[in-house]
C-alpha cells in the first residue's frame, strides 16, 4: 500500500477507510465491521470516524472491528463536535469516544467543522488532550486557506497534523491555494466524500467517457480511478467508506494503479482545476 509521510514522523495509507453511515443499519453491522477488517488486512489501517456518526455508533462499529488487531498497527481518526470543542466538553466528548472505541488514544483527532467556540480556546484543549496522551495529534476539518492562515497565528496553531476537506474529481476547489499551503507547512491532506458520493454531480463523473475509458484501460473501475487520482500528489490520504467486503477490495487495489501523465492531462481537459478561490464544498 502507498504510504503517506505525517510531519510527526509516522506512515499512513494513501487509502483509508471512511465510516460516516456505518452502524446506521443495525442488521448490517457485522457485514460493515466485516469490511473494516477486510481494509485492515489489505492495509488500509487508517481510519476515520466521528463522534457525530450515528451519535457513536460508527465508533461502535469500529471498536468492534479492531479489536482483534494490534492497536499500534492502526490510525484511528475520529473528530469532536463543534458545540464540544471547548473547555466544557472536549475531554469529555474525547473520552467517551475512546470508550466506544475500545482504545486509550486517537492517533488524530479533528476539530469537524468550526462552531461558536474561539478557536484558542479549541486549540489549547486539543493541546492538553496531547499532552496527557489521550490523543497522539490534532487536526482541523472543513478549513479553508482563511481558516489555516487564522490557525498558524495562534501560539500552538502551528501544530495541526492534517486538515480534512471534500476532495474528488469533480470537487477541486482546494487545489486553488489551500494544497500549496499545506505542502509548504508540511501539513497533511484528508480527501473526503473522495468518490463523490453525492449530488448531481455524482452521475456526471460516474458516466463521464474519458474516466470510463481511463477505467478500462486499467482493468479497473471508475470509483478505483478516483482513488487512484486524488492520491497521485503523496500528500493526499483519500478515506472512501465501504461497507462492502468487495468494494473495500477494490478500494484497496486503487493504490496500486498509476496514472500516466497522459491520463491526468485529459482528466484536467474533463474536470478542470480551479483558476481562482473557490468557496470549500461541504458535505
Ligand atoms: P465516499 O467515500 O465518497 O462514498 C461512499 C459511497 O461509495 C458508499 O455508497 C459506498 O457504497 C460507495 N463505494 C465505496 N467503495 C466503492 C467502490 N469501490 N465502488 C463503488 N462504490 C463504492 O463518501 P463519504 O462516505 O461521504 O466520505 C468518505 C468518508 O469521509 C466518510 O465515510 C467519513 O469518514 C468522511 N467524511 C468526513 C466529513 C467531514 O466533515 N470531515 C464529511 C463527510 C465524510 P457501500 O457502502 O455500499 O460500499
Amino acid at each position: 500500500m502507498k504510504q503517506v509521510e505525517l510531519k510527526n514522523g509516522m506512515t499512513v495509507p494513501a487509502i483509508g477507510q471512511g465510516t460516516w453511515r456505518i452502524g446506521d443499519d443495525a442488521a448490517i453491522r457485522e457485514r460493515e465491521a466485516e469490511a473494516l477488517r477486510t481494509g485492515i488486512d489489505c492495509g488500509m489501517t487508517l481510519i476515520d470516524t466521528a463522534e457525530m456518526y450515528g451519535y457513536g455508533k460508527s465508533e461502535l462499529v469500529v471498536g468492534d472491528a479492531i479489536k482483534p488487531y494490534d492497536r499500534g498497527k492502526l490510525f484511528i481518526v475520529s473528530k469532536v463536535l463543534p458545540q464540544n470543542a471547548g473547555r466544557k466538553n472536549m475531554r469529555r466528548s474525547c473520552e467517551e469516544s475512546l470508550k466506544r472505541l475500545g482504545t486509550d488514544y486517537l492517533d488524530l483527532y479533528l476539530y469537524h467543522w468550526r462552531g461558536p467556540i474561539p478557536l484558542s480556546e479549541t486549540v489549547d484543549c486539543l493541546r492538553e488532550l496531547k499532552e496527557c496522551g489521550l490523543i497522539r495529534d490534532w487536526g482541523v476539518s472543513n478549513f479553508d486557506t482563511a481558516d489555516m492562515r487564522e490557525l498558524a497565528q495562534l501560539k500552538h496553531g502551528g501544530n495541526c497534523l492534517a486538515v480534512q476537506d471534500l476532495y474528488h474529481i469533480g470537487s477541486r476547489g482546494t487545489e486553488f491555494s489551500l494544497h500549496p499551503y499545506l505542502r509548504k507547512n508540511n501539513i497533511a491532506f484528508m480527501a473526503y466524500c473522495p468518490l463523490a458520493i453525492n449530488g448531481t454531480l455524482r452521475s456526471g463523473i460516474m458516466n463521464n467517457t474519458v474516466l470510463r475509458n481511463i477505467a478500462s484501460a486499467h482493468n479497473a473501475s471508475v470509483q478505483q480511478i478516483m482513488l487512484a487520482w486524488v492520491i497521485r500528489g503523496g500528500n493526499t490520504i483519500a478515506i472512501p467508506k465501504s461497507s462492502s467486503k468487495q468494494h473495500t477490495l477494490e478500494n484497496a487495489a486503487a493504490a496500486d494503479i498509476l496514472l500516466s501523465d497522459e491520463e491526468l492531462e485529459q482528466l484536467d481537459r474533463e474536470f478542470p482545476a480551479p483558476d481562482r478561490e473557490i468557496p470549500l464544498d461541504i458535505e
